[in-house]
């Protein structure tokens, strides 16, 4: 089967969070199983041309895309994905991508990823490769099952080509005016109040991809249910529920060649399940280099997100007295929004020995992180399906999350396990959005940490835990070919 992934993020080259986690090993999975695999992705500024060896395709050469009227001087690069045979497009028009990030602001992100859209189309017209299926990936990619079905029809080459729209975070939908229109070449007889690409008086590019797309799946199979409902579904549930038949859930897989205690490159102490002494040693250097006291009876946790309200850290903030008051010490990874940003500067000011906050991105030290703490926090609001708590569980770093989205789909509580009667609880969690249950599960967490029996009980059954890409990737075979089957029949 040929499958052409679309995403505006993909490991190594880009990435922001989880998508480019998962863009850059669910396509080397779908090899492995037999798929003939492309990945699109823009090419950014900061993608290092040598590091990554890409290469110019001079076989296809210009390709002249219009955009908001302006024809655009467009060009291929290629590249191989690391472990892989997994060819990569970088659709390369500097105008729009060489801006130094990934997403911006500016007046024009829409072009942005207008671009890409029309971008992926004309590169698979110019390789004569005719994708069985294409699998696009969150708003950014959301024009291309309209485009395929509608600007793009009178070319026979896509007659066959089915298109699956996969919801990595529905809180991010793409809105732009109603100039996005012309901007984009959408058929102005599809904007009207309620139509197909029309939501809340804006072209919404994310609900446009909802209502075109052969098929629609989202990263875990709780968020699938839950984006249904109006608590989740951020608006755009009523447009769910009208094609709920069509919408699928597949928890997502990570790579574990690059997140194993036993073998990851960045850890100075390497470790396994079998013998834990290098996970006290990483906890003692992370801790160092942090400046905090070392004591290995006393539990470090550990938190790395994107400092946004979807994380939860509203309930943090509301909890934080009783938090800091727990004989545990903290250290933080992230960025994002100003206010978190500067409350966690704080934190670290007003708490020295107990509290410590890098607030930027690092990869190294993430990795460290999931290595040297004893706990990992995740309190999010929602989590269509979360790495991190991924990470954790192999790491041996006991999660502690809210019950929702891909949370709930991997980790399960140990106390409410053992309230059945099962001893493979790999965590802590809550389902009441607030500061009081989340200082009580990670309470539970610290005071449990003192059994060491126990602790170590929950370690290991997070340890082994697979949540590797094989299921989830059989899985996504298995939807490419129902997509196909619709777009046929
Ligand atoms: P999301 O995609 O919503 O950000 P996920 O848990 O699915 O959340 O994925 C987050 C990914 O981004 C993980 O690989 C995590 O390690 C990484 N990450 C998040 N913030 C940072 C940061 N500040 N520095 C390094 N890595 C980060």
């Amino acid at each position: 089967m040929k499958i052409a992934i679309v995403s505006s993020e993909c490991v190594p080259y880009a990435k922001t969070g989880g998508l480019g986690d998962v863009i850059g090993s669910l396509p080397k999975a779908l090899e492995k199983l037999g798929c003939d695999v492309k990945v699109f992705i823009p090419k950014y500024l900061f993608i290092d041309e040598l590091k990554h060896g890409l290469r110019y395709n001079w076989n296809v050469g210009e390709m002249p895309i219009r955009v908001n009227g302006i024809v655009r001087s467009v060009h291929l690069h290629q590249a191989t994905l690391p472990n892989s045979n997994v060819q990569v497009n970088f659709i390369d028009c500097p105008h729009y991508y060489n801006r130094g990030r990934i997403y911006t602001n500016d007046w024009d992100e829409d072009e942005r990823f207008i671009l890409l859209c029309k971008g992926v189309i004309e590169t698979c017209q110019r390789l004569a490769w005719a994708p069985d299926v294409i699998q696009c990936n969150d708003w950014q990619t959301g024009l291309i099952p309209l485009y395929i079905k509608d600007n793009y029809n009178w070319d026979r080459m896509f007659d066959k080509t089915a298109t699956v729209f996969t919801i990595h975070n529905i809180g991010y939908q793409g809105r732009f005016g109603k100039d996005t229109l012309y901007k984009a070449e959408i058929n102005p007889n599809l904007y009207y109040p309620g139509g197909p690409v029309e939501f809340e008086d804006s072209v919404s590019f994310m609900k446009t991809g909802i209502v075109f797309a052969d098929l629609i799946s989202t990263v875990s199979v709780k968020y699938s249910h839950e984006i249904l409902k109006p608590e989740y579904g951020a608006g755009l549930d009523p447009i769910l529920r009208a094609r709920k038949p069509d919408v699928y859930g597949i928890l997502n897989g990570v790579d574990y060649q690059e997140w194993n205690p036993e073998t990851d490159k960045f850890l100075p102490y390497k470790y396994s399940a079998d013998d834990l002494s290098g996970k006290k040693l990483n906890k003692k250097f992370l801790m160092e280099h942090f400046r905090l006291p070392f004591d290995e009876n006393r539990p470090l946790i550990g938190m790395i997100s994107r400092l946004v309200p979807q994380k939860g850290f509203d309930i943090f903030v509301e909890a934080v007295d009783d938090l800091m008051k727990l004989d545990a010490q903290w250290i933080l990874l992230g960025s994002g929004e100003y206010k978190y940003e500067e409350f966690f500067h704080k934190l670290s000011y007003y708490f020295p020995g107990k509290f410590a906050s890098y607030i930027g991105y690092n990869n190294e030290l993430a990795h460290l992180i999931e290595a040297g703490a004893d706990i990992f926090v995740m309190p999010s609001r929602y989590e269509p399906c979360g790495l991190n708590q991924i990470y954790s569980l192999k790491y041996g770093t006991v999660p502690v999350v809210r019950k929702t989205g891909g949370l709930a789909d991997t980790v399960k509580d140990w106390d409410e396990e053992n309230y059945y009667g099962f001893d493979h609880g790999n965590g802590f969690s809550f389902y009441d959005y607030s500061g009081y249950a989340l200082f009580k599960s990670v309470e539970r967490a610290v005071n449990t940490f003192a059994h060491k029996d126990v602790w170590r009980k929950i370690q290991l059954n997070g340890m082994n835990c697979d949540f590797s890409w094989d299921r989830s990737a059989e899985k996504y075979i298995e939807l490419f070919k129902l997509a196909k089957e619709k777009r046929s029949g």
